[in-house]
């Protein structure tokens, strides 16, 4: 009996050590498996990404004279503006005005909130900051809303008529953004009051002071200003804005401001003039385009084709480019600082 239980104690034994080696040779194949792998993983990726160097870019894109509650092409720019933002990892959006067409919005809750705007852009890549100007179709409804509306939207951005922040780069530098009201310049409009809410209450002389001091005290390298009206744009219809010229084309060039971005001219357009050294971007084609754009020496770029801007930023380079609705790049400029 206690031989039996021996014999079969025995043979238990030994099946033991047979089970053990067969599991420890699992294991041990397991582990080479898995130390070849992470040395093929280290050979392809690790080993090639590490020499890149990675330069640290803000993007964003433009956009302006949009809201026909998704007509005019303005649904299929808002799709692509998607994809870009997407593909490019854009970090926040820009609107140059004329947000509502024709006459603004009537309130925080007026229908085009969603129609034109909420259910338009609705694309995941475009849940993100919209920092916004008012156009003179603003002004033709209630502008104040559209201050009011950034209380309750997690993007809509508009604390004021105009307003200022800074963005970082990289550790060593940023960008001065600087968002104007450029409607009460307009002499067409103050001399029709009654159609502009209250677009002759505002007191231009003050903001031109704001826009000056902000400027002359901001010790970022790059300095962008926003505003609706161009000031020099080879639009028919929208062309040339002379009280700009006037007045704020001598600030900007005053505080060696790089970049003028705008709408108002439904078209896209890039000028480059050799007596400033501003450069001037016409981001107005986010819907209706209609305008013709005049030959001119200082116009690098200009279109009609409905279209939107990518402006990508680093430390010592400035790249602006213009976007179709099929995703095509219509024009690139780039240049370093
Ligand atoms: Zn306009």
């Amino acid at each position: 009996m206690f031989e039996r239980v021996l014999q079969i104690g025995e043979k238990n034994s030994s099946r033991l050590v047979a089970a053990t080696d067969f599991i420890g040779s699992i294991i041990m194949n397991f582990m080479k498996f898995v130390l070849y792998f992470c040395l093929f993983i280290c050979l392809t990726w690790g080993c090639k990404s590490s020499p890149e160097i990675t330069t640290t870019k803000l993007k964003f894109l433009v956009v302006g004279d949009w809201g026909r509650n998704g007509t005019q092409n303005q649904q299929e720019i808002a799709n692509q503006m998607n994809t870009t933002a997407i593909n490019e990892n854009v970090d926040f959006i820009i609107s140059t005005g004329d947000n509502f067409y024709e006459t603004g919005v009537k309130s925080t809750q007026d229908s085009q909130w969603k129609t034109s705007f909420e259910d338009i852009y609705i694309g995941n890549a475009l849940q993100k900051e919209w920092f916004v100007v008012l156009g003179n179709h603003d002004y033709q409804g209630n502008p104040q809303a559209q201050i009011d509306y950034s209380k309750t939207s997690n993007r809509w951005k508009m604390p004021s008529r105009y307003y200022t922040f800074t963005k970082t780069i990289d550790s060593a530098s940023a960008v001065r953004f600087v968002f104007i009201d450029t409607s009460p310049f307009v002499n067409e409009y103050l001399q029709n009051p009654n159609g502009f809410s209250d677009l002759a209450q505002q007191d231009t002389k003050k903001q031109l002071y704001w826009i000056d001091s902000v400027l002359t005290n901001s010790t970022e390298k790059w300095k962008i200003v926003i505003g609706h009206h161009p000031i020099y744009s080879a639009g028919f219809g929208h062309g040339n804005q002379e009280e700009l010229i006037n007045q704020m084309k001598p600030i900007l060039e005053k505080n060696k401001v790089q970049m003028y971005l705008c709408g108002h001219s439904h078209s896209s357009q890039y000028i480059n003039r050799n007596d400033t050294i501003t450069d001037f971007v016409v981001a107005g084609a986010g819907s209706s385009t209609i305008e013709f754009i005049a030959p001119s020496s200082s116009v690098d770029f200009g279109t009609a084709t409905p279209s939107f801007s990518l402006v990508s930023l680093s430390k010592d380079n400035l790249t602006t480019s213009f976007i179709d609705m099929f995703g095509k790049t219509l024009f690139t400029e780039s240049w370093s600082f």
